[in-house]
This record gives structure tokens, C-alpha cells and sequence, in this order.
């Protein structure tokens, strides 16, 4: 089986890539590893490759995943400069992965391994991709899960290509949705959002997901508002239409009240006063512009990084560097 991708030529001879994101997880990665091979190993027929990518640690990640990975060429570990985030990240691995099937897993247990053989089997059945929706999430603060909630369904509201609802980037694809989805080569890197816009036969798995097994979030508060955002301004420009529609509706409104005013007044007269309702007008107006423009920024700044289209990653060193052909140097 040849699949042709850009130019290179792969042999269709590793059957499922597994990329697992890796930002100081010095606590859980043996772990992982081992719970991993333990699945993997239960595939005897199967050809697999595990590409890790090092996000640019601090700890002694990229120490342990050089040990994990000695004994088995199948193993790939890509060292990024520094840390680029979990969306660059997945880039990578996605570049450098060359199986049939690719599946996305987080490196604290919260996608667990165990699920790949029922997606590996829905994959055979014909599905391009299968998403992995989170029926509960295990351990994690209650305004975390009702944020989550609500930003799904807002994400699905604003969003012109469709996006699940509660699927993270657990998630396997096939090849032929790989090779599309690596022509999106926008700088702004949202996974989700990639990851379900080419579309094809999809299958939903539910699991419940996991706490983390050890270690702490990657995330601040702050970082997922900015993911937020980013997932929003990168696949809709509604905002941008909301912002015109209540530009309109708030113009006619003044319009209507000015004009009322100069009615009142013509005959009535005007004996002064009126501080308050001017104040609570202003800042009104005012608040409404910041916004407005707010949101134009948020726009503007994404062209600016689009424009100076400066690479997604960079690669410090691979261990075990995936050979196009399908031969894996020692
Ligand atoms: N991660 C990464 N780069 C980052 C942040 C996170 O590669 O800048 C990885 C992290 O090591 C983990 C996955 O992304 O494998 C998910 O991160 P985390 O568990 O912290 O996110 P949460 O599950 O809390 O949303
Ligand atoms: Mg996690």
C-alpha cells in the first residue's frame, strides 16, 4: 500500500502513529510509556510508532523519554527548541508521523491507551476519524467543567466548520485526513478546530475522562482563555459580524431616543439636568466601541502573525528519526 503525501513517497508499513505531547510530565511519563507499550503490545499484527514530542521541558522529560525510547526503534522523540504550546506541538508530530492510523494521546493518563484498540477497530470498519467525547470529566474543578461546557457550545454556535462538542484532541484519523489537514498551514494552530475541518466518515466513542495520574495542569486560567479565543477568531468571523449588528441596532436606538429628545424639547423645553442619563450613555457607547475595536484587534493580530508566516516549531534533535522510507535509522 503506497500512500503519496507533498512529494515523499511512504511505505504504508507502520500501521498506527501515536503522538503524545510532552511539556514537564517527569511524574507520569514512565508510566505512560508503560501502560501504553501494555496496550500496543496486545496488537501483535499491528506495526506502531510512538513520537514524543519534548515541548521545550524544563524537567527531566526529554532525560527519560532518551532512556525510554533506546531499546525500541519505534520509538521517535522530537525535541522542540523551547516551549512552543500544546497546539505547535501536535504540529510536529502530525508532520512527522507516517502511519495509517494516527491517534493523539496526552501523556497524563487522562486519554487512556486502552481505548485504542475499540478506535483502531472502528477505523478498520471505515471510519476516517474517530472522536473520543468526554461523557464526564473525573477530578476536575466544577467551574472548569461548566466553562468547558459552555465554550463548546459557543465554539459550535460561532464556528463555520462544525466542531464536537466535548471531544478534546483525543482523537484517531486516518492518512487521508492527515494529508489535508497538514495543507492548513495557518500559524494560528488550533487543534480542535484543524483537526475536525476536513470533515470524512466520523465515529464517536464516549469515555469518561480520567484525573490526571500525576503532576499539574499545563494550563492557567489565563492560557485557556487565550486558547479560547484563538479557537473563535480562527475559524468564524462572526464576532466581527456581531460587533457590525450591534453597531447598527445601538445607532438606531440613539437615533430614535435623539430624536425624542429634540421633540421634548421643542415642546417642552429643556430645564437643564439630565447628568446621570448623559454619564450612563457615554460610558455605555464607549464601553460598546472598546469592545468593537477590541475584537478588530483580535483579527488584526492574527493577520500579523499570519503575514510574517514564521515556522510553527522548531526542532532541536530527534531520537530515532522517522526515515520516509520506512526504515528506522538506529
Ligand atoms: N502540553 C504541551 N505543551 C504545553 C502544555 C501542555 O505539550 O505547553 C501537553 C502536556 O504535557 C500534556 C497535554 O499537552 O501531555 C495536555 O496538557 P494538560 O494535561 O496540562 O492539559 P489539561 O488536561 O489540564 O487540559
Ligand atoms: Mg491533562
Amino acid at each position: 500500500m503506497h500512500v503519496i503525501s507533498q512529494g515523499a513517497v511512504y511505505k504504508g508499513d507502520v500501521t498506527l502513529s501515536i503522538i503524545v505531547p510532552v511539556f514537564n510530565e517527569q511524574e507520569v511519563l514512565e508510566l505512560f510509556h508503560h501502560r501504553l507499550l501494555r496496550v500496543l503490545s496486545t496488537l501483535d499484527e499491528d506495526t506502531f510508532e510512538i513520537l514524543y514530542i519534548n515541548d521545550g521541558s524544563s524537567d527531566r522529560s526529554w532525560e527519560i523519554l532518551q532512556t525510554l525510547s533506546a531499546i525500541n526503534a519505534d520509538i521517535h522523540c522530537i525535541n522542540l527548541t523551547r516551549n512552543f504550546g500544546k497546539e505547535a506541538a501536535l504540529t510536529a508530530g502530525i508532520e512527522h508521523a507516517r502511519g495509517q492510523a494516527i491517534t493523539i494521546l496526552d501523556a497524563d493518563l487522562q486519554d487512556p491507551p486502552e481505548l485504542i484498540p475499540e478506535m483502531l477497530a472502528a477505523w478498520r470498519c471505515g471510519y476516517d476519524v474517530v472522536n473520543m467525547k468526554r461523557s464526564a470529566r473525573l477530578g476536575e474543578s466544577k467551574f472548569k467543567v461548566w466553562t468547558a461546557h459552555l465554550y463548546y457550545r459557543i465554539l459550535d454556535y460561532l464556528s463555520d466548520a462544525p466542531v464536537e462538542r466535548d471531544v478534546g484532541d483525543f482523537r484517531l484519523i486516518s492518512r487521508r485526513v492527515v494529508e489535508n489537514i497538514k495543507l492548513l498551514n495557518e500559524r494560528n494552530r488550533y487543534m480542535k478546530g484543524i483537526l475536525s475541518w476536513p470533515g470524512y466518515k466520523k465515529a464517536t466513542i464516549e469515555f469518561d475522562r480520567p484525573q490526571r495520574a500525576d503532576g499539574d495542569t499545563k494550563w492557567s486560567f489565563l492560557q485557556l482563555v487565550r486558547l479560547g479565543v484563538s479557537g473563535i477568531t480562527a475559524f468564524s468571523v462572526k464576532p466581527l459580524r456581531l460587533s457590525t449588528w450591534a453597531g447598527a441596532l445601538i445607532s438606531l436606538a440613539a437615533f430614535a431616543y435623539g430624536l425624542w429628545v429634540l421633540a421634548k424639547t421643542v415642546v417642552f423645553g429643556e430645564p437643564v439636568a439630565g447628568y446621570p442619563s448623559m454619564m450612563l450613555m457615554q460610558l455605555f457607547l464607549g464601553g460598546v466601541q472598546l469592545i468593537a475595536v477590541g475584537v478588530l484587534g483580535e483579527y488584526v493580530g492574527r493577520i500579523f502573525s499570519e503575514v510574517k508566516a514564521r515556522p510553527i516549531y522548531l526542532v532541536m534533535d530527534i531520537e530515532h528519526k522517522p526515515q520516509a522510507n520506512g526504515v528506522v535509522k538506529k
